[in-house]
Formats: structure tokens, sequence, C-alpha cells
């Protein structure tokens, strides 16, 4: 099966040609940061802007990069949900136009199983699985017991891990999006500040960064008030280290109360080095689960991520049609809570 998928949920506008769920043809990724860096996050006006300006040349390159036409598709895919309503709906109309002029199915694909499938592109998932899902908005565990079957265990209660990035990057003098600079600054750094792990040893699998965040602001204010400059490099070093052992720590229990084949780690902040490194050492001592990473290419936002969640629904027949409408906060609702 071939199948065009578009991602326009936030501030990449993308569009990807994925043969049977696992081998890209092409993943056109037009991104919009620099347009959004001087407002310090994303603008949803502009974002949907960007994308109508975009996405006929990123549909083109597509195919064109592919070395396919319409004729050789099997479905057309689109994220729906969740994301920017006005960003969102970019990619729903261009989806449903394509789908209705070349006469083919077309799939809703849900922006968090797609970031989840990123992981197809690696080896095939096996269930039961469990995914780590750290991105700019969200951060969950999800346990997948059979394939397109999802059931969030534990979510954050106040900000998303990269959320908490971006935010703290700013105090650093960091552009959006911070993570991938902190990440590198971390690396530079010791953990010498005593930052807080909330929630690590409740029993939930529920996060919590909002205090971590006005822990690490509140630190650098107060030595701006005294006069006092602190490194950098510290400072990231010890605010990664608080998030990556939460994460661990409660990944690590999730896994043994729900024994899974694979651990997936997905989403944007699942490119970041340090919780890679710390995860893999993690699961090695887990003799019946092993790590499935993200590309480190396709952790942020892209559409073969979608491609990829949408071989499944193509198999599964999970199809839309001309009534299909942007979600922006559509759900993991295949599983109840
Ligand atoms: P969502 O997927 O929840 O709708 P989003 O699509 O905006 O949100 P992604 O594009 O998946 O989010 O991820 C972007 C986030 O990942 C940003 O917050 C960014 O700072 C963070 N990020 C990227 N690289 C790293 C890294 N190396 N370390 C930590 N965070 C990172
Ligand atoms: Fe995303
Ligand atoms: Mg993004």
């Amino acid at each position: 099966t071939l199948i065009l998928a578009f991602e326009t949920s936030c501030d990449e506008t993308s569009v990807a040609v994925v043969e049977d769920g696992h081998t890209i043809l092409s993943n056109v990724v037009a991104t919009q940061i620099k347009s959004h860096q001087r407002f310090g996050g994303v603008v949803p006006e502009v974002a949907s802007r960007h994308h109508i300006e975009q996405i006929t040349d990123c549909l083109n390159l597509a195919l064109e990069q592919a070395g396919v036409t319409y004729d050789d598709l099997s479905a057309v895919a689109v994220t729906y949900g969740p994301g920017l309503v006005g960003a969102l709906l970019i990619g729903v109309t261009a989806a449903k136009t394509v789908a209705f002029a070349h006469n083919l199915p077309l799939l809703p694909i849900n922006h968090m199983a797609g970031h989840i499938y990123a992981a197809r592109f690696v080896e095939p998932i096996e269930f039961p699985a469990l995914a780590l899902l750290v991105s700019g908005g969200h951060t969950e565990l999800v346990y997948m017991p059979r394939i397109g079957e999802f059931k969030i265990i534990g979510e954050t209660r106040d900000d998303a891990a990269g959320e908490a990035y971006d935010k703290i990057g700013r105090v650093l003098g960091i552009n959006y999006p911070a993570g991938k600079e902190v990440d590198q600054l971390a690396h530079q750094g010791q953990d010498v500040f005593d930052f807080p792990r909330a929630m690590d040893h409740d029993d939930s699998y529920d996060f919590s960064f909002s205090g971590l965040k006005s822990a690490f602001i509140n630190t650098v204010h107060h030595a701006d008030q005294i006069g006092e400059t602190l490194d950098r490099s510290n400072l990231a070093a010890s605010f990664q280290q608080a998030v990556v052992d939460v994460l661990a720590d409660k990944t690590v229990r999730a896994l043994h109360d729900y024994p899974v084949h694979q651990l997936i780690l997905a989403g944007g902040v699942a490119a970041n080095q340090g919780l890679r490194e710390r995860l893999a050492s993690e699961v090695a001592g887990i003799e019946t689960t092993h790590l499935v990473k993200a590309p480190l290419a396709l952790c942020g936002d892209n559409a073969a991520m979608v491609g990829a969640a949408a071989a499944v629904a193509f198999e599964q027949g999970q199809l839309g049609d001309a009534t299909l409408n942007a979600d922006p906060s559509l759900d993991f609702d295949y599983l109840e809570r």
C-alpha cells in the first residue's frame, strides 16, 4: 500500500509518501520556526497562514521526490487532531480535496498515534507495547495491548516535558523551541542544583513539571537579584537530570506493572540524548522488554509518522469521509480510560 500523508497540526507543514507503513519514499517538512521565534512560541494565525502558503508546494514535492503519481496511491491520510484548529484544518481540507478528486480512501489519523508509530521505521511494533510519549504538548504513558488500541495510564497534570524545556530555555536566553539546545548544554554541565522531582514516588503514573519549572526560574531570578551569575550548563544539566529521573522512574514502574515486549520512546522530546541513554540502560536490565526509540530525525512533527499510523488504519478499515473535521482536543478514545 502506498499512502500519501499530511501533517499540519502545529508549526510544521509536512507531506509524505509511505509504503506499507514502514518505508519512506518522501517526507517533505517545511518548518515555520523562524516566523514564531520572535513571539517566543507558536502563534496560531501565523501558523495557519504558513500552512496555506506551503501545502501545495509540499504536496507536489512529496509526490515528485517519491517518484509517484496520484494513480499509484492507495489512500490519503491526515492528522485531524490534536493540535491548533486553524492549522489542522489546512491539512484536513487538502487531504479531503485530494481524496475526493482522485477517488481515494481518506484515513483520519491521531497526531499522537503518529508519533508512536514513528517507531515502525526502526522495527515492527510487537504487542503488548508501552509508549513513553513526550512532546511539546503531551507527556503520557500509553499502554497498547493490541494493534490499534491505546490506553493512557499516566499523563502530566500540568506542563508537558517539552513545554517545560521551552520555558526554562527562555530564561537561559535560548530561542523557541529550546529543547535541543538545553539538551546540548546539559551535556557540558553537572547536576549541582537540587531541583524537585515532583510525584516521583507516588503510586500514580502521572507527571508534573510546573514545580520544577518554577524552581528553576526562581533559582535564576534569585541569583540575578543578588548579582550572582549561575553556570548555564550546570543549570541545564540539573534541570535535565530532574526531568529524566522522573520520566525514567515512572516508566520503569509502569513496565513492572504492565509487562510488554517493547517500550517505545516517541515525540519531540524523545530526541533528548539524556533520556535516550537513560532509558536504554534501564531497559537493558529488563529481560523481556526492549527499547525502540523513534528515529532522531522523526521525533519532531512530520508526515511520515502519519503515514506509518495510517497503514494500520487502512488495514483496519478506519475510513473518514467528506464530513471529516479537525478536532483540536482529540484524545485516544479507542479504549476506556
Ligand atoms: P504535540 O505533539 O504534543 O502536539 P508538538 O507537536 O508541538 O506537540 P513536537 O513537535 O512533537 O511537539 O515536539 C517539540 C518539542 O520537543 C519542543 O518542546 C522541543 O523543545 C522539544 N525537543 C526537541 N528536541 C529536544 C531535545 N533534544 N531535548 C528536549 N526536548 C526537545
Ligand atoms: Fe507533535
Ligand atoms: Mg513541532
